[in-house]
């Protein structure tokens, strides 16, 4: 793998120096990475576009990490920071005292959300932050309820909430967990919502959906339903694959942990904010949360940020119960920091100027069709997607269970082929991910797909060479 994934790095700087070897203990990076290969780093960026030291333009496909969705120079989001941090560059937000721009950014956020009625606000600093905080608000609203033994969450498997202790506890990917001595004790998973790769023979996805809802009931019976709190889903999973729901799906699994009062939290750290052709993954999904968790997006990743939505009912029941215990005892520094809110402000405004669900749905036909095109090619197994997010798997056979050997590295392979063509793809073994700025042109579409088309050409071409060794 090692030697496959060389061949798309950045290899060295123009006067022949490097950072092989660099100072950073860097995420979700191995040793040999970052001790072995030249980084690729990113300079500067322009719209959908990102350049690296050595002048190189890539088209960023991933919106960094599925995060900048108003592209990479808006200038209006660089004025709204830059005039905060002239007028006051931080004040907090803890015991009553706080700042306007973190006070306006929850006034539109309520507005924003209509999937259904929210009552407050909690900010963060990251996604992962924003669902340890999910975590922490639901325990401490089912202490105040006088129900101390219902603190289970059940996640779902492949999902991504984060890499926090708490976040990556609830995430389904093994990898989040091993050596980590995750996930703690008071998470439990269940089924991933992937059709193609977990239905039946004969199964269709709405039978999938009921199977998935009937076992998610039978954990929730296993367990006892006093004791499991919440559950927790991504609308469409992201870092998991990009896997949308299959048909009734949140219909199934909404009902049965109404029936069991447990608390249903939507992860929209990715969906929020148009990325689906809808502001919310819960206006798509028809999903009528508790609690939403958001990030990236909210200020189109220019400053960190992220936000807990809470219901009218649990905030009340905080409130009161912080009435008796003296305050809520939960807060980061940077909770509402005042230049990332001015930001996201600003991101909101724009969202809203450009109509963005309204133009993903424009724009996503042509982005989807056009991926989709390619799913007869003999090494994909399924190209799924919604709006302007989308995930490739490469398999043989046209079957979920004929993986490719993972030393033959096709997806890094085909990782490789995009970075030399000019685009940055998200590669997870042969899973390739994509969700562009949501101001992506038609004319950057399909320089996008033409990318793809020619790199899956060169990855065909690589596997006959290796099934011929
Ligand atoms: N939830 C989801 C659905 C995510 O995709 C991510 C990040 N990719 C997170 C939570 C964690 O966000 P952060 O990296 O900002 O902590």
């Amino acid at each position: 793998e090692a030697s496959l994934q060389k061949e798309g790095q950045t290899p060295e700087l123009k006067d022949g120096k490097g950072f092989k070897g660099h100072d950073m203990l860097a995420p979700f990076t191995a040793g040999w990475q970052s001790n072995d290969l030249h980084p690729l780093v990113i300079e500067k960026s322009e719209g959908c576009y990102v350049y690296d030291i050595n002048g190189n333009k890539f088209l960023d496909s991933l919106a960094g990490l599925w995060c900048t969705a108003l592209g990479g120079n808006e200038p209006r989001l660089v004025a709204a920071a830059t005039k905060q941090l002239d007028t006051l560059p931080f004040y907090h937000s803890f015991w009553n005292r706080t700042t306007k721009p973190s006070l306006d950014l929850a006034k539109d956020i309520l507005e924003i959300f209509t999937a259904r009625k929210m009552g407050k606000v909690f900010f963060t600093n990251s996604g992962s932050e924003a669902n340890d905080t999910q975590v922490k608000l639901v325990w401490y609203y089912n202490n105040a309820l006088g129900r101390p033994n219902k603190k289970k969450f059940i996640a779902r498997a492949k999902s991504y909430h984060g890499s926090t202790l708490i976040s990556a506890s609830l995430s389904g990917l093994p990898a989040l967990h091993q050596k980590f001595d995750l996930p703690a004790p008071f998470v439990l998973h269940t089924d991933c919502p992937h059709y193609w790769r977990f239905h039946l023979p004969g199964e269709t996805e709405e039978e999938f959906s009921t199977r998935l809802a009937k076992n998610l009931e039978n954990l929730i019976l296993k367990e006892g339903p006093e004791t499991i709190a919440a559950f927790i889903a991504e609308p469409v999973m992201g870092a998991g694959g990009v896997i949308p729901p299959p048909a009734t799906y949140f219909e199934k699994v909404q009902a049965v942990v109404k029936k069991y009062d447990i608390l249903f939290i939507a992860d929209e750290v990715i969906c929020a904010f148009g990325r689906l052709g809808t502001m919310f993954g819960c206006d798509k999904y028809n999903i009528t949360p508790d609690l939403v968790s958001v990030a990236k997006a909210l200020s189109s990743a220019y400053m960190p940020i992220g936000a807990v939505l809470v219901s009218p009912e649990i905030s009340e029941v905080i409130h009161s119960q912080s009435n008796k215990l003296g305050s809520f005892s939960h807060g980061f520094t940077y909770s509402g920091h005042p230049v990332s809110c001015a930001v996201a402000v600003e991101a909101l405004k724009l969202y809203k100027e450009k109509n963005i669900a309204e133009y993903v749905k424009s724009v996503s036909p042509k982005f989807q069709n056009g991926l989709k095109a390619f799913s007869d090619s003999p090494i994909i197994g399924e190209i799924r997607g919604t709006g302007l997010i989308l995930g490739t798997e490469f398999t043989d056979n046209k079957s979920p269970n004929d993986l490719f050997p993972p030393e033959w590295g096709i997806g890094a392979y085909f990782g490789a082929q995009c970075e030399k063509r000019g685009m940055l793809v998200r590669v997870a073994g042969d899973n390739i991910m994509m969700s562009p700025p949501l101001i992506i042109t038609p004319e950057e579409i399909d320089e996008l797909i033409s990318i793809y088309g020619d790199a899956l050409r060169a990855t065909e071409e690589r596997v006959k060479e290796l099934k011929s060794q």
